[in-house]
């Protein structure tokens, strides 16, 4: 049976890599196996399979997902899993986020290290089985993990996936950082976007305390001005997102790559009191500054997830 390997809902460059990665690993051992995509690609990821050439998967949603055919890839959390999918379809795990609410129907195999991307296990997939990935898939997954670990300067990044990366280089042979500056480039490019789909493009609902239905979205940015000059067209959108969603609470941060600094837009006074409580610095015109966060998975969900725990 055909096996679909599957990132999260508004995938990011890991997502699809790694998701591309995997499917073709298991190709290599006589597996029939696709990659598929949750939703569009980013600016990012768009140029990056132009640039080695390859084409887009294909869209989760013009598949019928049968029992035990589906590999997750770069989530676990059933907030993000592509619409369509229940536990039944689920066979396989690999990821590098925190574990949410996370179960299976029946037993399958998990891959879990706490590394900068999910590009970086496939990669040490690929050795251990002795195996070698094409050009363009590795090119793909030496980008997945040179954005995910914002060129190796996220708190996120480990020994392990600059190994990964220089592995995957030798078979790439390009200048990483100047790639990874090409693509944070085109993702930073927010002309002709809607605010609302700036927003969700990086969008990641989290269920906290098994009650509170928080959405976490950033913007990975190589300029901030542009986005913060837009702030009112930002609130306007974010509000709009918490009700369509059902949220109980939203969070949007515009992240400074080159300078490693959040700004995180104040949608409401509701978000205005967990964040004070959770990262206690001031507000200032609606917007909180955090220098030195710019992780989602390690630097804003883990004290979120506590103060939400912390309520009864
Ligand atoms: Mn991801
Ligand atoms: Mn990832």
């Amino acid at each position: 049976m055909k096996i679909y390997v599957i990132g999260h809902k508004n995938p990011d460059t890991d997502s699809v890599a790694s998701a591309i990665g995997y499917a073709e690993l298991l190709n290599q051992t006589g597996r029939e196996a696709e990659a598929l995509i949750a939703g569009d690609l980013n600016k990012g990821t768009a140029l990056a399979l132009k640039k080695f050439d390859l084409q887009s998967p294909r869209n989760a949603a013009e598949v019928q997902f049968a029992e035990e055919s589906v590999v997750l890839v770069d989530h676990n959390e059933a907030g993000q899993w592509v619409d369509g999918l229940v536990k039944e379809h689920v066979i396989e795990l690999i990821d590098h986020h925190r574990f949410g609410d996370f179960s299976s129907a029946q037993p399958i195999y998990v891959r879990t290290q706490p590394v900068g991307s999910t590009s970086s296990i496939i990669t040490k997939m690929y050795r251990e089985q002795d195996k070698v990935p094409t050009t363009g898939t590795a090119a793909m997954m030496l980008t997945a993990i040179l954005t995910d670990t914002l060129m190796f300067k996220s708190p996120t990044t480990t020994d392990f996936d600059r190994e990964m990366a220089d592995w995957l280089n030798k078979i790439v042979r390009l200048d990483m950082i100047l790639h990874a500056q090409e693509i944070f480039k085109a993702k930073s490019d927010i002309s002709g976007m809607k605010m609302t789909d700036i927003i969700n493009k990086d969008f990641k609902e989290f269920h906290f305390n098994s009650k509170y239905r928080v959405g976490v979205a950033v913007f990975e940015t190589v300029d901030v001005s542009g986005p913060l000059a837009r702030k009112e067209e930002f609130f306007d959108a974010l509000t709009k997102i918490k009700t369509e969603k059902q949220l109980d609470y939203l969070i949007f941060s515009i992240v400074d790559i080159i300078n490693q600094i959040s700004y995180v837009l104040v949608t409401s006074d509701e978000e205005a009191d967990i964040l004070t409580k959770v990262f206690g610095k001031k507000i200032n015109l609606d917007i909180m500054e955090l220098p030195g966060i710019v992780s989602r998975k390690k630097q804003i969900i883990p004290p979120l997830e506590e103060y939400f725990a912390s309520l009864s």
